[in-house]
């Protein structure tokens, strides 16, 4: 029996395995990680592929099944099962990671992959096809969102396969698309926790406009608070006041770890539940930025990543931070 809430859906159809391994482009050198193995009918195609694979199954039951299935055959002492969760599980070095994952990880696990300390040359992985296509979605694109400016900055991401939900036994509600994604190298020079508390704001609204956005009472707030803290902590380093500068540096909300709510963010008709704010020198300061990198009018939906990272740079110029 299949447990709905480990997202177990197996894979039955052999020639879609076949062709994912294929499409993945393994070498016989490869250490493989593998998230997932469930009942391993992609891990021993992996298995024929490469030098090895890592394996990390949360079920217990699976982990037994597994180990039964390769015990005494000549696969058996290439592959090594780590039981756990993949995402409190630290990930050993790996070349290629190739998983059919339960979706309810999608989000965190591509990130941990992303910012996995050593490099790797690529993931292969099935994801529900809405979410495959916001993290491929570009600039103009309807998915276009913070998930895919965010995926897009650390790694080229490509659509590989489509997969119907009648490939896995059970089937689940959605269709599957695998996709692949590769880390850029060299990373991106950029403090991951701005650039993520940056495009949180501009990504409240994608389709209003970033003057409106950055006007709104919120937001001007935050950045003042973090402006204000930013000063203080340099002016107490310059010994040119006695005042400690321990204040709650921004909202904790800011950071990458709960990015689940990227599938609502498609309420491009709602209105703003806030009122635009009053005046104010600070509002002023923010807006002057947006008008001189000419972002008054524009809209998150059609901006570039270079756009983006430009914009970022601008307020930092001015002393403005997102985190
Ligand atoms: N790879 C197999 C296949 O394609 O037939 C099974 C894929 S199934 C979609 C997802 C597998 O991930 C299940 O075996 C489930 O037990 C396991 N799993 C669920 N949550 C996990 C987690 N947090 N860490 C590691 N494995 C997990």
């Amino acid at each position: 029996s299949f447990h709905k809430s480990k997202g177990q859906h197996i894979l039955k159809n052999p020639l879609l395995v076949d062709s994912i391994v294929q499409k993945a482009g393994i070498k016989s050198t490869d250490v493989i990680l593998e998230i997932g193995p469930g009942t391993g009918n992609l891990t021993k195609k992996l298995l024929e592929a490469g030098k090895e694979v890592i394996a990390v199954e949360l079920d217990s039951r699976m982990v037994l099944e597994l180990q039964r299935r390769f015990q005494g055959t000549p696969y058996s002492n290439r592959l090594k099962v780590i039981q756990g969760d993949v995402l409190k599980t630290e990930l050993p070095r790996f070349d290629i990671c190739v998983a059919n994952i339960p979706y309810q990880i999608s989000s965190p696990l591509t990130f941990k992959l992303l910012f996995h300390p050593t490099s790797f040359r690529c993931a292969v992985i099935m994801y529900q096809r809405e979410f495959a296509m916001r993290l491929v979605a570009q600039p103009g694109d309807n998915l276009y969102c913070r998930l895919s400016v965010n995926t897009q900055l650390y790694a080229r991401v490509s659509h590989l396969l489509k997969v119907g939900k009648n490939n896995f036994r059970p089937p689940p509600k959605v269709d599957s698309s695998v996709v692949r994604i590769e880390p850029r190298k060299p990373q991106p020079q950029v403090n991951k926790k701005e650039w993520d508390g940056f495009l949180r704001v501009c990504f409240i609204r994608k389709n209003k406009t970033l003057g409106a956005i950055f006007r709104q009472k919120s937001v001007v707030s935050m950045l003042e608070k973090n402006f204000k803290t930013l000063q203080a902590v340099l002016a107490s380093l310059n010994g040119s006041t006695g005042e400690a500068a321990v204040m709650d540096v921004g909202d904790q909300s800011m950071g990458l770890e709960d990015d689940d709510n990227e599938m609502e963010d498609d309420d491009e008709d709602m209105e703003m539940e806030e009122g635009q704010g009053g005046g104010g020198e600070f509002k002023e300061k923010v807006m002057n930025v947006l008008k001189e990198g000419g972002f008054e009018e524009k809209r998150s939906s059609k901006l570039s990543q270079q756009e983006f990272l430009y914009l970022l740079s601008l307020f930092n110029k001015s002393g403005i931070h997102f985190s």
